[in-house]
């Protein structure tokens, strides 16, 4: 007790003398922190005090601001401005999109999982009394059917070939009167007995099934299940948006109804069913299914699906185009009972697609009124009419010396960065507002690279009327390889309304190596660079897809640009070789001119256009009749005289107007050039106008022209616009126009290209 009394009186002491000291601490950090917020306090008023004293004693500016800049600067801060409000408008634009298909999707969800709850419910209900008692009821129709549908399909007596036994099987809801079991074995019996072959038959039970029958004969399935009927409406509700007036009680009268009128209509289901045998890289080997065709499409009991690509004696190999990983070895593969086909329609444009036509963009998904088989026949000669309407590019160069034609095929070929995709995207945006639809397929690329053709696409109006398909680099072999088939089926869709399409294929070369890769997954034989032997008819058969139909067919086009990448500037390589062979021509981008910052660099010498020539526009053949020839000399001539100083006057003068003419052809990206504009420009530099213009400022040059034309002569714009030939008056009254725009000191410099 002393104890804790002396305790207690010594703690009583310890806190008062903390309490004392602790308080005294205190008080003085908060004094100090007191008296340095009053300094702070104090200095920022007298900085106040200074600066609204200073800001009184500056003295006035005299005039506006507007008056000091001069008028080229405010030109480019508007410029600046409007390029700002622009980009605010793309940015604003977009996440308007994004958001919207944010919405929508997350609508769609909402949707599904009601779905899901509806059918539920639905099973439900048709577990129960009455629906049951109208199942039991129409066993008796479904085994007449089942009797009278049976067949022997020449799969099952291959099999029975090998083993002669073949199994079937009777898998019912509740257990089946002996009966109806008894009189479909014994018809499974008789028609086995005709082909030589005998039955095992099983009969089991499935609650899961819910109501009505499954008989299954070798691979193929006769289908009367209300569990069947269920999973249809599932996947074709999943197709279509609900209308959002479904009720579970309606829901499940109008799947009694479907399944009941199956049974009256012969709309039984009727499908065949294989086994998975082994799943390695994308690549599913099956058996069964012995009847199954090339190209069609499987599915598998996790729900991904796939294409056939290899039938052989023993089984049958097809490619997954989802995530492989969720296949399993030794479950179920069902016939969907139709070829591999993409969505197609007006929805796409605009859109970024997965090659199987599922949004990639995040501006929700896609519903199409029609789809097309992804490989389908090349419209046939009668129905195909010869080349013979431009398709503009914009770009200089390809306009004037490698003209293309709607429904042409025209290969860009070059090294790595060479301007490969720079050229296609100038020619799709130069199809604004010519009503021609656009296809970029983008395969093996990285999302990054397609996401910035996207946006400059967007930037410049021209995602209105393009689709953008893409199987980037991170996509399965299987993905990548579809997508060009993809794409064309697209545009096709297109072509047959009657209307221009442009594909572009970025690139071929990836998709060769995509292809290769299946081929030798499927344990194909390899040929020269271990492509497979039928990489050509691959190609073949996609690009001849490409045409300029007849009149009588609508005379729609499918203009084709495959994209190939060589190494090292090597155009004999296996694929580059084929693809030329292939295509009616091709524009070689040379990397040693893109270098030297000829821009594009397409290589006058081996660039060939083999119909576009009957495409150009009447006076761009005229203008550029004898460029072609002009520039190889050029080039000739430069490789002659690299090493000697000294050249007499006419090759120098020669040299210089060849270097001029290949200044004018020089073209930055994203702006594309009216026919007219770029007919006038080659005209003037060829007639020898631009002598005193800088070889490095010829946009400028141009730009200067084509100002004064408009403004000064709109008659003779109009006239230039129609395209026709020039007479040789009008290319002296042109040529007087010209003297007076570029007040053309030396008058006789005219022909000087030649
Ligand atoms: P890859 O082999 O990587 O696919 P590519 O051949 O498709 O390349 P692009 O991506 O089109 O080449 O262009 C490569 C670069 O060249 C671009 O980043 C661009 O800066 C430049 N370039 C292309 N065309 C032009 C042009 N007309 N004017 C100026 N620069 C250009
Ligand atoms: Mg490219």
């Amino acid at each position: 007790m002393l104890h804790f009394v002396y305790a207690a009186v010594n703690f009583l002491i310890l806190a008062a003398i903390l309490v004392l000291f602790g308080r005294k601490i205190a008080l003085g950090i908060f004094r100090t922190r007191r008296e340095r917020l009053e300094a702070e306090l104090d200095e920022a008023e007298r900085i106040e005090a200074e600066l609204a004293r200073e800001g009184n004693d500056l003295p006035e500016i005299p005039g506006t601001y507007s008056d000091e800049i001069p008028a080229d600067a405010r030109e480019e801060a508007a410029a600046i401005r409007r390029r700002g409000e622009e980009d605010a408008e793309a940015v604003r634009k977009k996440t308007e999109d994004t958001l919207l298909g944010m919405r929508r999707e997350a609508l769609f969800d909402v949707r599904a999982k009601a779905l899901d709850s509806v059918i539920e419910r639905a099973a439900e209900l048709l577990r129960g009394e009455p629906y049951q008692s109208v199942l039991r009821e129409k066993e008796e129709a479904f085994a007449d059917e089942i009797v009278r549908r049976m067949e022997i399909t020449p799969g099952d007596i291959a099999y029975l070939k090998r083993h002669d036994i073949l199994y079937v099987t009777l898998t019912s809801a509740r257990e089946l009167p002996q009966s109806i079991v008894d009189r479909i074995g014994k018809r499974a019996e008789e028609m086995l007995a005709e082909v030589g072959g005998k039955q095992s038959y099983w009969v089991k039970v499935d609650p899961e099934l819910i109501g009505g029958f499954r008989f299954r004969v070798g691979d193929t399935v006769y289908d009367f299940t209300v569990a069947d009927r269920l999973y249809r409406v599932r996947s074709a509700m999943a197709k279509r948006p609900l209308t959002g007036n479904e009720t579970p009680e309606q829901l499940a009268a109008d799947l009694l109804d479907g399944i009941l009128s199956g049974a009256a209509d012969g709309s039984m289901r009727e499908f065949q069913l294989g086994r998975v045998l082994s799943v390695s890289d994308g690549i599913c080997w099956m058996d069964g299914l012995a009847d199954i065709m090339y190209g069609e499409v499987v599915e598998f009991e996790c729900g991904e699906r796939g294409m056939i690509l290899d039938i052989e004696m023993d089984r049958i190999g097809c490619i997954v185009y989802g995530r492989y990983e969720r296949v399993e070895s030794g479950t179920k593969v069902r016939r969907v009972g139709r070829i591999a086909s993409v969505p197609v329609g007006e929805e796409l444009l605009g859109r970024v697609v997965d090659p199987l036509g599922n949004a990639l963009d995040g501006q929700g998904r896609i519903f199409t009124a029609e789809r097309r088989p992804i490989e389908c026949p090349a419209p046939s000669i009668p129905d195909r009419a010869s080349v013979s309407r431009p398709l503009h590019t914009g770009i200089k160069a390809v306009d004037a010396l490698v003209p293309i034609g709607r429904g042409q095929r025209e290969l860009i070929i070059g090294d790595r960065q060479t301007g490969k995709t720079s050229l296609a995207i100038d020619a799709i945006l130069n199809q604004k507002g010519t009503g021609t639809v656009c296809i970029y397929v983008a395969i093996g690329q990285k999302d990054s690279t397609v996401a910035e053709i996207r946006d400059k696409l967007t930037r410049h109006g021209a995602m209105d009327y393009t689709t953008i398909v893409c199987a980037p680099a991170s996509a399965s072999a299987s993905i990548q390889y579809i997508a060009p088939f993809a794409g064309a089926a697209m545009g096709e869709y297109f072509m047959y309304k009657g209307r221009d399409a442009l594909i572009v294929y970025d690139d071929l070369s990836k998709h060769a190596v995509a292809y290769r890769e299946l081929s030798l997954l499927l344990e194909r034989p390899s040929g020269r660079e271990a492509y497979p032997g039928d990489v050509f008819y691959l190609h073949a058969r996609l690009l001849e897809r490409a045409a300029q139909l007849s009149p009588e067919n609508g005379g729609g086009s499918l203009t084709a640009l495959p994209i190939i990448e060589t190494q090292a500037g090597d155009i004999s390589a296996y694929i580059p070789t084929n693809v030329i062979s292939i295509t009616d021509g091709q524009i070689f981008l040379d990397s040693d001119l893109f270098n030297e910052g000829q821009r594009p660099a397409v290589n006058v010498g081996l660039s060939v256009s083999r119909v576009g020539g009957a495409a150009q526009t009447k006076l761009m053949k005229q203008i550029s009749g004898t460029l072609r020839l002009d520039l190889a000399q050029y080039r000739e001539l430069l490789g002659f005289t690299q090493f000697g100083s000294d050249v007499d006057e006419d090759t120098r003068k020669a040299l210089e107007a060849g270097r001029r003419m290949m200044a004018a052809l020089r073209q930055n990206r994203y702006v594309p050039l009216p026919d007219w504009k770029e007919a006038l420009l080659l005209f003037a530099v060829s007639e020898g106008y631009a002598k005193d213009a800088d070889p490095a400022d010829m946009d400028g040059f141009g730009a200067h022209l084509t100002e004064r034309m408009e403004t000064l002569y709109p008659d003779t714009v109009k006239r230039l616009m129609n395209g026709a030939r020039l007479s040789e008056e009008e290319k002296d009254g042109l040529r007087r126009i010209l003297d007076e725009i570029c007040e053309k000191s030396d008058a006789d410099g005219s022909g000087e290209a030649a």
